[in-house]
């Protein structure tokens, strides 16, 4: 008998490679600062289930890309995907490839698009916070203002879209967080519990393999 679970556990394994400080990654900018600072003093191998869900949003992602290079959309250009990326700081850097973004052209306009999966798209009323934090990132490195978050529900690939103004304020915040990441972790000093405190974050909370250590306040 073949077992396909294993096979495809087997295809989508990825080499452990624990994360080192002062190489941080723009995807996990949005992500809450503790769980962060954690995931570089006790590095975690990725458990294959999660790895699973993983690759089904890259599924979704190649889907969104052949879409938007369909010749029968004529109203968006796909001018470019899977974005490297790579800022150097004065003592750290950011870099990384950036897999659920994409930049098109509409109306003669660039613009970002990020690329989100979900199970239930009905759920969504609005773009996640941590999703808007990571938009205002992008939107801030790659010099374009224009950007949207597209929603799309991998049971029945329904959609939905969002407009993200671009906020030069917010933005500058969001582009210091690596810099106190980086500053924590060169000082070996715990970052505040930042899921627990932000409302839009706490659902985080319950899918974080480093809560018992994060109640305990355990550096
Ligand atoms: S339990 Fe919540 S606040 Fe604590 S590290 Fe995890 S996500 Fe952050």
């Amino acid at each position: 008998m073949i077992d396909f679970d294993k096979m495809v556990d087997d295809h989508i394994a990825r080499e452990h490679k624990p994360k080192q400080i002062g190489r941080y990654y723009p995807s996990e900018i949005g992500n809450c600062l503790r769980k962060l600072w954690y995931s570089y003093k006790y590095p975690q191998k990725i458990e294959p289930d999660l790895l699973k869900i993983f690759e089904a949003g890259n599924i979704i992602h190649g889907f969104v890309v052949e879409v938007l290079k369909s010749e029968k959309n004529k109203e968006v250009q796909l001018l470019q995907s899977e974005i490297p990326f790579k800022i150097e700081m004065e003592d750290y850097m950011i870099s990384g490839r950036v897999d659920d973004l994409v930049i098109v052209s509409s109306n003669g306009k660039k613009m970002l698009i990020e690329v989100k999966s979900t199970k239930n798209l009905d759920a969504i009323g609005k773009p996640q916070h941590n999703h808007v934090m990571q938009l205002l990132f992008y939107m801030t490195a790659l010099e374009i203002h224009e950007g949207l978050v597209l929603y799309v529900d991998k049971n029945n690939l329904k959609s939905k879209i969002f407009e993200v103004p671009f906020d030069q304020i917010k933005s500058a915040e969001i582009v210091d967080r690596f810099s106190f990441l980086h500053k924590h972790l060169k000082k070996d000093e715990l970052p505040v519990d930042e899921a627990k405190k932000v409302s839009d974050m706490n659902w985080m909370c319950r899918y974080c393999e480093y809560k018992n250590k994060c109640d305990k306040n355990e550096k």
